[in-house]
């Protein structure tokens, strides 16, 4: 990346997360002078990809909800990037197993896949059927509005109100999903955020990959930043935001510099800017028990397996193992007074599986295969048996795949306390113990989505969050990295306008 002596801007963002890239990728492009600056030396935050033992694999994030249909897509044009990349899916589509039943589902869902879905359901009454083809009818054909009207109830409570005599395979199947979008249980999940993001995947037709890994999504972006004049600084890490006279105006790094500019956006999350970057000395009492009080999403716990050889033939996008009873019972609330054993048992642990190399072959070595398995975790970093999950998530793939335990040439593992330390967000677990691991963002429970969720403007002039906590209402919210997009474009527009106005750093 090119080197400056020059160190005032007009925006500095601090994370390459796919908010913080996306964001200042935006900025850049309409002529502002922007500062991209990541503690990390990698681009995408919680969705790098990096080579290990001879395959290109991707941490965390694997898959791409609307590939280049939604939000990233959308951003790429704004910059005049799409045509870099490439969008990938795979023809056969993802699997899933219920209580070791296989069934292929393609992303280009049709009325065939609908009934070979019903039938893999085991759902042979009548009445029954009809029941979740009115479902399956009422889920994609609905409306913005409907989606508002149900934000305030939990995806558990909406489906028992709106589909109450489903059978419960079908339920399973939907609850699933909410698992698979907001990394958080249905139990508490926001059913508004979730029925308006599941009928927007299931309608792009376009889940999938892209060329390179999904890391190279952020490093593309930054890429424009550094083409449209700006800087781009990786492994600096930002230890203060500088406030004068009640305005933020630049930060101060680890490294020893200080860096100016006339707005400063945080891609770090709102608990630890809050608290660590800025300082509570800056806040009223009365944010600062409203940001102690943010909830944040689960996490999650991923292996890793590097097999010799190619060990699942078929080019499955993901492969989502699950049964009865997978659904957590427990909430934010009792999760903390409750041990491993207490938590886990009796649920029936879903592993959600990726491929990366079924996308793009030249990820892995010619024959052979990486295999990446996750399952949902608690957010704590600092909780110690995760061997438990990790035996869970073996015992659950193994048994639908047992030949890849003949083939594993190495494996590697990680835990929230791996998520934290790469999101940065494990500089807050000392002031909020059990917070700092989360695989999204704040959970997307009602009380934090649609108008309840965080402003990306801060209560300090100048300041602004991006990235999966914060987000504006109406048109705000999403899953994953598409959510994380969303905002850096929303953030984007902000900044823009509140430093318009202003004497701009333009280049
Ligand atoms: C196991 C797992 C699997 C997932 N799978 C998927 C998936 O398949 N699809 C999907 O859409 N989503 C997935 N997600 C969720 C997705 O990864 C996140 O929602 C998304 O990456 C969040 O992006 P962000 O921009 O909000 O923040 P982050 O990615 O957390 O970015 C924050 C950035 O800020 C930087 N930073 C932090 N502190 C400092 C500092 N002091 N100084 C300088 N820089 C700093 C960090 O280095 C980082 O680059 C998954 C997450 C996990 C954990």
């Amino acid at each position: 990346m090119t080197d400056t002596k020059e160190d005032n801007f007009g925006v500095i963002v601090i994370g390459t997360g796919f908010g913080g890239a996306s964001c200042a990728a935006l900025l850049a492009n309409k002529g502002i002078k922007t500062l991209l600056i990541d503690k990390n030396k990698f681009f995408g935050g919680k969705a790098f990809t990096t080579t290990i033992h001879k395959h290109k694999v991707d941490f965390f994030s694997h898959l791409l909800c609307m590939g280049g249909a939604g939000e990233i897509g959308a951003v790429l044009k704004e910059i005049n990037a799409f045509d870099r990349i490439k969008f990938l899916q795979t023809k056969i589509g993802s699997l899933f197993i219920y209580d070791e039943r296989p069934v292929d589902i393609k992303a280009n869902m049709n009325f065939g896949t609908i009934m070979k879905l019903i039938e893999w359901m085991d759902v042979k009454e009548q009445a029954q059927l009809q029941q979740v083809m009115d479902a399956f009818a009422f889920l994609v054909k609905m409306q913005e509005h409907q989606f508002d009207q149900i934000y305030n109830l939990t995806v558990e409570e909406w489906l028992e109100k709106q589909f109450p005599n489903i059978p419960v395979t079908f339920k399973d199947f939907l609850t699933l999903w909410c698992g698979m979008m907001f990394v958080n249980p249905a139990k508490y999940s926001s059913a508004g955020e979730y029925a308006r993001y599941f009928t927007r995947i299931l309608n792009s037709k376009a889940a999938g990959y892209c060329s390179g890994g999904i890391g190279y999504i952020p490093e593309l972006m930054a890429k424009t930043v550094e083409e449209n004049g700006s800087v781009v600084k990786m492994g600096e890490t930002v230890e203060k935001i500088l406030i004068e006279d009640g305005r933020a105006v630049g930060v101060q790094t680890k490294e020893g510099n200080i860096y100016k500019a006339d707005a400063i956006v945080s891609n770090v999350g709102i608990q630890p800017t809050v608290l660590k970057l800025v300082g509570p000395e800056y806040f009223s009492k009365e944010y600062l028990a409203y940001v102690k009080n943010l909830i944040p999403s689960f996490s999650g716990v991923r292996i890793r397996y590097f097999l010799s050889q190619k060990v699942i033939d078929k080019k499955y996008g993901s492969i989502l193992v699950y049964g009865a009873n997978h659904n957590v019972k427990f909430d934010w609330n009792t999760m903390s007074k409750m041990t491993f054993e207490e938590l886990m048992e009796p649920i029936n642990l879903p592993v959600f599986t990726s491929i990366p190399s079924n996308f793009d072959p030249n990820l892995s070595p010619p024959g052979e295969q990486a295999i990446l398995a996750t399952a949902i975790a608690p957010p704590n970093p600092s909780r110690k048996q995760w061997d438990i999950l990790f035996d869970k998530i073996e015992d659950n793939l193994f048994k639908s795949f047992p030949q890849i335990s003949q083939y594993i040439e190495y494996t590697d593992k990680a835990n929230p306390k791996a998520i934290s330390e790469i999101s940065g967000r494990n500089i807050v677990t000392e002031i909020l113990p059990g917070v700092g691991g989360e695989a999204v963002g704040l959970a997307q429970i009602p009380e934090q989505v649609g108008y309840n969720k965080p402003s990306p403007r801060s209560p300090i002039p100048g300041l602004f969050y991006v990235g999966c906590d914060a987000n504006v209402y109406p048109g705000g919210g999403g899953v994953g990295l598409e959510q994380a997009t969303n905002s850096g474009r929303n953030t984007a527009r902000l900044v823009f306008s509140y430093l318009f106005g202003k004497k701009l750093r333009t280049l």
